[in-house]
């Protein structure tokens, strides 16, 4: 059984103020919640305020972003043992939003894989096409390629410690959200590629979330897909009411 993940993205919005009422609206509403994990993922000066506020709940906070090296003369940049040494036990890497604005490439994906992991943060890694590379049909070869180059150059020690988004480019703060059957179908791509790196116990131990104009009227059918572990959600989760719905099912 693998259990769900319900990761909030929330991009570059919000304050430490803004943080602190999120939480105090948001957590009354998923105190109850068992059936999943839950991450919130705000930008790098919300992070105080987001651990404290989540102290003693089973809510878990990430950050969006890292740099491989552990310290040096890199300025704007924040390592993996920063962000622990914050409190925070996740990291997104590779969202497209870094891959397209800033030029991340499959091998520096890998590289922050290997750092989050060796600061004891587990990684989130993103994968996902371009509308024109689907409309080519070229969803297959693209999410290969990306995971080849990428997150299938880890150990399967190192692998098992991963979760893994597929978030179309086309679907990401669109409207636009892939049904449950196409994402679906992504999901099996990347499975099948871990089983044929990995073998099978790792593709079944593997959660996959998909991400992508999650909303609290879509996220149910989605998630009723067996291969779809979980969502990575950005616009929707930065209001409490909308993304506790997400995380209880409520449409
Ligand atoms: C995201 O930022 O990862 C995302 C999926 O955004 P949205 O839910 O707004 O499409």
């Amino acid at each position: 059984m693998r259990k769900p993940v319900l990761a909030g993205n929330w991009k570059m919005y919000k304050t430490p103020a803004q943080t602190r009422a999120f939480f105090e609206a948001f957590l009354p509403l998923v105190r109850a919640v068992e059936h999943c994990e839950i991450v919130i993922c705000p930008p790098f000066p919300d992070l105080a305020a987001a651990v404290e506020a989540v102290r003693n709940t089973r809510v878990q906070i990430g950050a969006q972003n890292l740099y491989w090296v552990k310290e040096g003369a890199f300025t704007g940049e924040v390592s993996g043992p920063m962000i622990r040494s914050a409190g925070a036990t996740q990291v997104i890497i590779g969202h497209s939003e870094r891959r397209h604005y800033f030029g991340e490439t499959d091998e520096m994906v890998l590289k922050k894989t290997v750092a989050a992991l060796e600061a004891g943060l587990m990684p989130i890694v993103c994968v996902g096409e371009r509308l024109e590379q689907r409309e080519a049909a070229q969803t297959e070869a693209v999410l290969s390629s990306q995971c080849r180059q990428g997150i299938l150059g880890l150990d399967s020690v190192r692998f098992s410690k991963i979760v893994i988004a597929y978030e179309p480019v086309w679907a990401i703060g669109t409207g636009k959200t892939a049904t449950p059957e196409v994402a679906a179908e992504a999901h099996a791509v990347i499975r099948c590629e871990v089983h044929r790196r990995f073998g099978s116990a790792a593709a079944e131990n593997l959660r996959i979330l998909y991400g992508g104009s999650v909303e609290p009227d879509n996220a149910q059918a989605l998630l009723a897909q067996t291969e779809i572990d979980g969502v990575l959600v950005g616009g929707a989760s930065l209001e409490a009411a909308s993304f506790a719905k997400i995380i209880n099912h409520q449409a």
